[in-house]
């Protein structure tokens, strides 16, 4: 599939926010509405490990917590998801949001079960499904496309890093080879693959960073989810953080980081998130990351300071000449309002 990028650098951007993205796509805003599909995960369940990822807050993935996933529960959750997400927004169509534990891990049947219970409700113009990369058989990817056919579809990746020792630290449960194995046999396809990654891993160095970067875009995703390692309660992370023996990356750090990473993101993928969230009451720092404005604002900043932006240095990309292309067009990329979507629903979201 072909999808359209949007002249983000001719609107006086710096990178390619979803929003922009998104209200140019649609015409208006589209909110995701989070759904629990009923799943769970196979580094929850025994499968693959034990326990879940260090930063996963993954009891609610327990059979005896989860709806059944049936196709009433699902239009419910929809129904009032977006009872909600009408308070705060003046907003007509929804991107069904399969968030929660590993989206893909369930017979064909099931899954299209799932999907096609969410895809009733007129008001949902999109699928999204947050996934592992190894939990996405051909069969599976193959149902995917059958709805991508009849709506955008995108299928998002926990890729966090390239670098297995990371992975290993986290409790992944698999190596950087399954997200390159998952990708091979994605791409080509009719759906839209996003990634999200993690800046901030410990023993991870900038270089090292930008490493993953640089896989990032060398495997061609169509969206990136950014967001530096932050902690919740009743994670194994949080007695990591407390005893000190994980250090949680500083705000300055995590800036300078972003830009470069950036930098070397390829201009056509679009950036949906720059931080993460979770609830109030979960929360544990670092503290800076709970105030997304400010990281928006402070990154356009830097982002200005430096007269640089998204591609800049991306492989086949990188010039320093010319400078960039707001001044040629005359327009003040500092003019232009960027904003990220907010997803439906919080919690930790790095799968
Ligand atoms: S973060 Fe994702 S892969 Fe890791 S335990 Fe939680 S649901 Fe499973």
């Amino acid at each position: 599939m072909q999808r359209v990028t949007y002249d983000w650098r001719g609107a006086g951007l710096r990178y390619y926010a979803y929003n922009f993205h998104q209200r140019n796509r649609w015409g208006e805003r589209v909110q995701k509405v989070s759904v629990d599909g009923g799943f769970t995960c196979p580094n929850v369940d025994g499968t693959v490990a034990i326990g879940g990822c260090v930063f996963c807050d993954n009891r609610s993935f327990s059979p005896s917590r989860r709806p059944r996933g049936k196709r009433r529960e699902i239009l419910d959750q929809i129904a009032d998801g977006i009872r909600r997400l009408q308070t705060r927004y003046d907003c007509r169509k929804f991107t069904a949001y399969f968030q929660p534990a590993t989206n893909t891990y369930a017979s064909v049947d099931r899954l299209r079960e799932a999907y096609g219970a969410a895809i009733e409700d007129p008001r949902i113009v999109a699928l999204a499904i947050g996934t592992r990369p190894d939990c996405v058989p051909d069969d599976v990817l193959d149902l995917i496309d059958e709805f991508a056919e009849r709506l955008p579809v995108s299928v998002e990746y926990g890729m966090q890093t390239k670098h297995d020792r990371s992975l290993t630290w986290m409790n992944r449960g698999h190596g950087h080879d399954a997200l390159v194995d998952a990708m091979r046999r994605s791409r080509g396809r009719k759906f839209e693959i996003c990634a999200h990654v993690m800046l901030g891993l410990p023993g991870e160095t900038f270089e090292d960073m930008l490493a993953t970067a640089d896989e990032a875009a060398r495997l061609g995703f169509d969206s990136l989810k950014i967001h530096n390692l932050y902690c919740v309660r009743n994670t194994p992370l949080e007695a990591q953080v407390a005893s000190g023996e994980v250090r949680l990356m500083e705000f300055d750090e995590y800036l300078t980081t972003l830009v470069a990473f950036l930098e070397r993101t390829p201009p056509q993928v679009v950036v949906e998130r720059i931080s993460g969230e979770a609830p109030d009451d979960w929360f544990v720092g670092p503290e800076w990351s709970r105030d997304k404005p400010r990281i928006r604002r402070e990154l356009l900043a830097r982002l200005e300071a430096a007269d640089t932006w998204q591609g800049r240095r991306a492989a086949g990309n990188e010039t320093e000449q010319g400078g960039s292309k707001s001044e040629s067009t005359g327009r003040s990329p500092a003019s232009a309002t960027m904003r990220e979507e907010s997803p439906g629903s919080v919690g930790q979201d790095g799968r």
